[in-house]
């Protein structure tokens, strides 16, 4: 139903509800089928500090924020979520936390990376810690990190430039040139977009899907936009589109990018399920194959506010991990424990990188 090779115009199309959504799911569900399995793989989420140097005009974390008490979780409490969630047979935690280019930060995380290794084999560490020197990301994966989320939130520079202050934090060249860097490192590799934001067409939704794939990327990590209160947006934009657009835009960008990639893993994300009750079952549907259930302790939980109405679930890890497996199930998916879930794309990319070095 796709054709091989997407046009930028044909992709729109698609975006704006052209085709027949059930038919472009039920391909995605096909291409997860062959090329990864009816699976689910899970990934503990752990906001580990909600302190932030940039200003994305978007996020509820943004540095000009004001109000908004600040936390940086101790290693040890890192330590004691990472074990609970291990004992429960989570192989795989992504440590998320505002970017931040202070080096206690950076060994604060390595020593977890570390704790890790030597504590809860087969476990593959996620980071999503933002921009960082070169040999920031060198230092975490000589500490024992495997993956790294880096969304480009943008593809367009000028939309890039229209959310993000233009100060010497923020350049898009910079961010491309970070995600080429982890690719060419061997990290698993992963990026992402935001879909819905005002002023965004199907055009740059279109071009997004083009970068990820041309990107070769191993993760996919998106979601909807989700409006924040306390931040600048409601200033300079109108408003976004109602949260069913939104939601069903991220349902057709997760579909079409599984079937423009091969072999990659895709997140139904928290803020899908934050705008539809349903998100992530119906992220799933459409093609996904990774959920991110949060494990940040109570204490910390309303602090990393990103977005308003960011969906919590106040109930033990054991249990929503049950509920999940009884939600999966009901699709007929099949959560998968005591697997880190790696994608079949990296094995390959390492394969083809062997193979051109040796
Ligand atoms: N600081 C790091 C990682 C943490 S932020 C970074 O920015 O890369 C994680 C993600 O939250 C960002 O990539 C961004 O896409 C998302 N986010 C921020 N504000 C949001 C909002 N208002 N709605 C939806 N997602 C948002
Ligand atoms: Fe900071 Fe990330 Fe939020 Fe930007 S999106 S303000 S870098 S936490």
């Amino acid at each position: 139903m796709l054709p091989r090779d997407p046009s930028r115009d044909e992709l729109a199309f698609l975006l704006e509800g052209g085709g027949s959504d059930q038919d472009l799911f039920a391909a995605a569900r096909d291409d997860l089928h062959r090329d990864i399995g009816d699976v689910v793989y899970m990934r503990g989420l752990i906001e580990i500090s909600n302190r932030c140097g940039k200003n994305c005009l978007y996020c509820g974390l943004r540095r000009d924020r004001q109000g908004l008490d600040r936390y940086s979780m101790a290693p040890e409490e890192v330590f004691s979520v990472l074990a609970g969630g291990y004992r429960l047979g989570l192989r795989s935690f992504l440590l998320q936390s505002g970017e931040m280019q202070g080096i206690d930060h950076l060994e604060g995380v390595a020593a977890v990376l570390r704790w890790c290794r030597e504590e809860l084999p087969g476990t593959r560490m996620v980071l999503s810690l933002g921009e960082l020197p070169e040999d920031g990301y060198d230092m975490l994966r000589a500490s024992g990190g495997e993956r790294y989320l880096l969304r480009i939130e943008f593809s367009s520079p000028s939309l890039y430039r229209r959310f993000h202050p233009d100060d010497a934090l923020h350049s898009h060249d910079r961010r491309v040139e970070a995600l080429q860097y982890l690719g060419r490192s061997g990290w698993q590799t992963g990026t992402g977009v935001l879909i819905g934001i005002p002023g965004q067409t199907c055009g740059d939704l279109a071009d997004d899907l083009l970068f990820m794939r041309d990107m070769d990327i191993d993760m996919v990590g998106m979601g909807p936009y989700v409006e924040s209160p306390g931040t600048p947006m409601a200033g300079i934009a109108g408003p976004a589109p109602d949260p069913e657009t939104r939601t069903v835009l991220t349902l057709r960008m997760t579909a079409l990018v599984r079937l423009m990639t091969e072999g990659v893993n895709i997140a139904a994300t928290t803020a899908l399920q934050t705008l539809s009750p349903d998100g992530l079952e119906r992220g799933l549907m459409a093609g996904a194959n990774v959920v991110m259930p949060n494990l940040t302790p109570a204490v910390y939980r309303g602090r990393y506010d990103l977005y308003s109405g960011k969906s919590e679930v106040n109930d033990s890890p054991e249990r929503i991990i049950g509920e999940l497996g009884r939600r999966f199930r009901s699709i007929g998916r099949e959560l998968i424990l005591e697997d880190p879930g790696d994608p079949p794309h990296y094995r390959e990319r390492m394969m083809e990188m062997e193979r051109n070095h040796g």
